[in-house]
């Protein structure tokens, strides 16, 4: 018998909701671009969808790709990073997100995090600094911001002697629509990145990507590199089609209903997991200052690796939960990252990875759905509780 549950057994592979207005606004485009005179060149579409999201995020320009990893590798790309050059980012992440800092030519500096965010821990981060440090990379990590005005007033004091202060880089591609505690994602630092991927907040059709600025020559960069560099610089095709920017458009318009019913599935499992003495659960909030692209548990240390897995085993075997770890720290994951960074680990990320467990959650779950997964959640916890006594 497959039970309910069972729909939840893996990570969900679509995170928005689609409704008959996507699907209308994607036929009126392809009505349209039939037409020989029009085609499916994205040009006015693409610059409404722009125009909105940025005022969205109170930001003055937002340049849309055809993916966050792209965008992240052009604005990389527009630090001009010389041999030697470092960009800080966290140790728990999208391996994605250190490939192109790799990739770009940047020297890869890892940061430990703060446990009850997955975020960059600020203190370890100066620690980390140094007079070739171009960049901070902060990725807001499962939907929760991290801690923009610490990060900030350290980007500050430590000026390259070059460049100014090390640039804030923000990696939202979990965070679209969340708030920071002062203002919208995408209205601070140098580059806020956005990705519309398939199990993103929203959506363009499975991928396609956003960069919100307030530099105007960084957003003009920005639109010549998508186009093969408009005959003043290297530069290759990075856009977004118009069917895209048609469903990022009525994506846009349902974004904050469809985060409010993850912040309310989170409320809920906060309420029923809180007497759970085991469960370190994620920290509480009142508006969007975290969206809940992942749901994020940690069991007690003595638990952490194998009688976690076990958690998550139990959970998918016995209930149809699906949880994945998200994110272990990436130079465990991918041998490059490893070779460029060298020996060194990160002890405090390394050991929340291994504590670390994200049941699948989704805006379209039921509330009483919701219960019975954390009902099984307790039942588990208190089954290997038992067997780890
Ligand atoms: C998904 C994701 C990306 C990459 O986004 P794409 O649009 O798939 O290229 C980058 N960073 C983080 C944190 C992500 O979750």
């Amino acid at each position: 018998m497959v039970s309910k549950n069972q729909i939840w057994a893996n990570e969900p592979a679509l995170g928005a909701v689609y409704t008959q207005a996507e699907v209308d606004a994607v036929l009126a485009a392809l009505h349209e671009s039939m037409d020989p005179h029009i085609g499916f060149r994205a040009k006015n579409r693409e610059m409404i969808f722009e125009d909105a999201f940025g005022a969205y995020c109170g930001a003055q320009f937002a340049i849309a790709y055809n993916g966050a990893g792209t965008a992240l590798d052009m604005v990389l790309h527009c630090l001009d990073l010389r041999p030697g050059d470092e960009v800080i980012s966290g140790a728990l992440n999208f391996v994605g997100a250190h490939v192109s800092v790799i990739r770009q030519g940047g020297k890869l500096v890892l940061s430990e995090i703060d446990p009850a965010t997955l975020n960059l821990d600020p203190a370890d981060v100066e620690r980390r600094i140094s007079d070739r440090t171009r960049a901070i990379l902060v990725t807001h990590m499962n939907g929760m911001p991290a801690d923009m005005k610490a990060l900030e007033r350290l980007a500050a004091r430590h000026e390259h002697p070059v460049f100014g202060p090390p640039k804030l880089i923000i990696d939202a591609a979990r965070a679209c629509g969340a708030e920071d505690g002062e203002g919208p994602v995408g209205s601070r630092g140098w580059a806020t990145i956005f990705s519309f991927q398939s199990k993103k907040l929203m959506t363009t059709l499975g991928e396609g990507g956003m960069v919100t600025t307030q530099d105007v020559n960084l957003a003009k960069r920005l639109r010549r590199l998508r186009s093969f560099g408009k005959n003043e610089e290297w530069g290759s095709n990075y856009k977004m089609t118009k069917l895209q920017a048609a469903v990022g458009l009525v994506q846009l318009r349902r974004l904050d209903a469809m985060n409010m019913k993850r912040i309310k599935l989170a409320q809920q499992r906060n309420e029923l997991l809180r007497h759970v003495a085991e469960l370190t659960l994620p920290p509480e909030f009142q508006g969007r200052e975290h969206v809940y692209y992942r749901y994020a548990l940690l069991v007690p240390p003595a638990w952490a690796g194998e009688l976690r897995n076990e958690v998550m085993l139990t959970l998918n075997r016995n209930h149809g939960i699906g949880s994945i770890v998200a994110d272990p720290p990436t130079y465990l994951t991918h041998p490059w990252i490893r070779e460029h960074i060298g020996s060194h680990s990160l002890p405090l990320a390394e050991s929340v990875a291994e504590r670390l467990f994200c049941p699948a959650l989704h805006p379209l779950m039921e509330h009483e759905e919701n219960e019975s997964m954390c009902e099984a959640i307790i039942a588990t916890v208190q089954s290997i509780s038992r067997t780890a006594n």
